[in-house]
């Protein structure tokens, strides 16, 4: 397919008129063709009127209609072949075997979400019934079920250009949920966005659905992003990228006449405690572990472990000693954006002036070079300093060394929320471990023990989120099936007649749902 430089808005290619976004190859720094001209207030409002009208329709279909959709959206995907990953490779500066498994992710999420919507568990339906006879009062009968917002704002994600972008998480939850869709195209990857948007617009047409329930808009997300979080019609908002993008996000939603929810995915170091007995047990082999973490993708992924705390004496120096070594020996890697890139050299810049350097790796000739990077600090000067815990994006880390059990629980009290957090223990860690996990659990949105954050699985019991900055609304996940539910509201419905009812609420129960009927689960 050529690349157009054109929106979708419902199934139509549409040039926009504003300020155009263009990507960069990362690599070079060269631009890439063609321009993407910014689109219009109308034009958003055209998506938003389309969106609106899409969406009475969209969100009856039938389960099996909304799966069948999210699984056409896959198997388009797919039918791009090499052209998506070519461009995707391009424009993001990542490895060509990341971007395909970033395909495959996206595609299996899409599949993941057809499932659930099959399911149809997250309809979460409840049935009491009448009881006319009941003293004091008579009981009217009483069901509910979850139904969607409303039409969704996405901003694509720069680190996924795949996976959290116009097709991924936050797009299928939505869909999944039975919302249409507004894509603010993210201007790092405007080229992988239109491809994944038509494959998005041909599932719609293939499953004739109306064409409002997808729409995908260029431009800055000070114009753009911010007209379409304010359009009335628009009901919640996705987000994933940087603390400061998230909270103008959340402001603008709640600046409305009707406030809507934004959930924003933003800032998190994710910190990694190494308890005493598997320090002394395993100090080189934590080192490996965590090096590996910490440079995979340039660090450019939210759950990047950019603190390490631990118990200062010989055996936290092996680890330093080893952990230094391997950063040492690590290539520079390639980041996403130049805006990225700047944004790294300020944020160790920053750590540089406030800790002790460590270890830099290799460097490397060429532009957007991510040279990893590894820093040092005491306690104390972690706690006086809250400069210490700005996420660094990218691979960065900084590890805090205390002098007794105390410091390491005044450290964790004094973090800010995070996606997650990283236990390495052995069995004489565990008294300890559990007197933290009180602290961690108010933290943080998963714990890890002896594993690495980096690498989120998409399955039922994924959280990724967490208190702010990690994300604006700690009661969600942006990644896994549970992310369906952010996108739903109950409503009840009392002494309807059963011809009235949706049908998952009808007697009979016809869609073979395991409801919660009169407190009991049926099978
Ligand atoms: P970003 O600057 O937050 O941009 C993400 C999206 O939000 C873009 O579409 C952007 O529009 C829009 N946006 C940003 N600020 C806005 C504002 N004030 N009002 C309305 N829309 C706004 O994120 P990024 O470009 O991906 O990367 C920049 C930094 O974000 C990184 O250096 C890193 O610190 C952080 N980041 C964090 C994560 C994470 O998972 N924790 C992931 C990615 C990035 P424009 O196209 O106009 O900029």
């Amino acid at each position: 397919m050529n690349l157009t430089g054109k929106m979708l808005i419902g199934g139509q290619a549409v040039a926009g008129s504003r300020e155009a976004v263009q990507a960069i190859d990362p690599a070079t720094g060269k631009l890439l063709e063609p321009a993407y001209p910014g689109g219009t207030g109308e034009q958003v409002e055209q998506a938003c009127a389309l969106a609106w009208a899409a969406f009475d329709r969209y969100r009856e279909t039938s389960l099996a209609v909304r799966a069948h959709f999210l699984e056409t959206i896959a198997d388009e995907i797919e039918a791009l072949g090499d052209e998506l990953v070519e461009r995707a490779v391009v424009e993001s500066g990542l490895p060509r075997a990341r971007i395909q498994g970033e395909r495959s992710r996206t595609c299996g999420q899409l599949r993941t979400f057809a499932r659930t919507v099959r399911a149809g568990e997250w309809l979460d339906v409840r049935v009491d019934t009448a009881q006319p006879e009941r003293q004091l009062l008579p009981r009217a009968d009483l069901r509910q079920r979850h139904v969607p917002l409303g039409p969704v704002a996405v901003f694509g994600a720069s680190n996924f250009p795949l996976a959290f972008s116009v097709a991924g998480g936050d797009t299928a939850s939505a869909l999944a949920a039975g919302c249409p869709v507004i894509v603010k195209a993210h201007g790092a990857h405007p080229g992988t966005s239109e491809l994944v948007g038509h494959a998005v617009a041909r599932a719609v047409a293939k499953c004739e659905l109306p064409e409002g329930v997808f729409s995908l808009l260029f431009g800055s997300g000070r114009e753009v992003g911010i007209a379409l979080v304010s359009d009335p019609r628009i009901k919640a908002v996705g987000f994933t990228g940087s603390r400061s993008g998230g909270i103008a996000l959340c402001q603008a939603a709640q600046a409305r006449p009707e406030p809507i929810p934004v959930y924003a995915e933003m800032s998190s170091i994710n910190p990694v405690f190494l308890f005493p007995a598997a320090l002394q047990a395993r100090a080189e082999a934590l080192a490996q572990g965590f090096v590996a973490s910490l440079t995979q993708g340039a660090g450019q992924f939210c759950t990047n472990p950019g603190l390490v705390i631990a118990l200062q004496g010989p055996d936290l120096d092996r680890f330093n000693a080893a952990a230094a070594d391997a950063v040492q020996r690590s290539s520079a890697q390639t980041m996403l954006t130049p805006g990225i890139f700047d944004a790294y050299q300020t944020g160790v810049g920053a750590l540089a002036s406030h800790a002790r350097p460590v270890a830099a790796g290799l460097s490397t000739e060429g532009p957007n070079q991510c040279q990893p990077r590894l820093f040092m600090t005491t306690a104390r000067d972690f706690l006086a300093n809250s400069a210490l815990q700005t996420e660094v994006f990218g691979a960065a880390s900084l590890i805090v060394q205390c002098a007794n059990g105390e410091e390491i629980r005044q450290v964790a009290e004094h973090l800010e929320g995070q996606l997650t957090a990283t236990l390495h223990l052995d069995d004489g860690d565990l008294q300890a471990a559990r007197a933290l996990l009180p602290t961690l659990e108010r933290k943080a949105g998963r714990l890890l023990v002896n594993g690495w954050p980096t690498g989120v699985e998409v399955c039922d019991a994924m959280v990724h989120g967490g208190p702010f900055p990690a994300t604006s609304d700690a009661r969600s996940t942006s990644v896994g099936t549970a992310a369906i539910q952010r996108f739903l509201r109950p409503v009840c419905y009392q002494g309807f007649p059963d011809s009235l009812l949706p049908a998952a609420l009808r007697h009979g129960n016809p869609l073979q749902l395991r409801r919660l009927l009169d407190g009991q689960r049926e099978a």
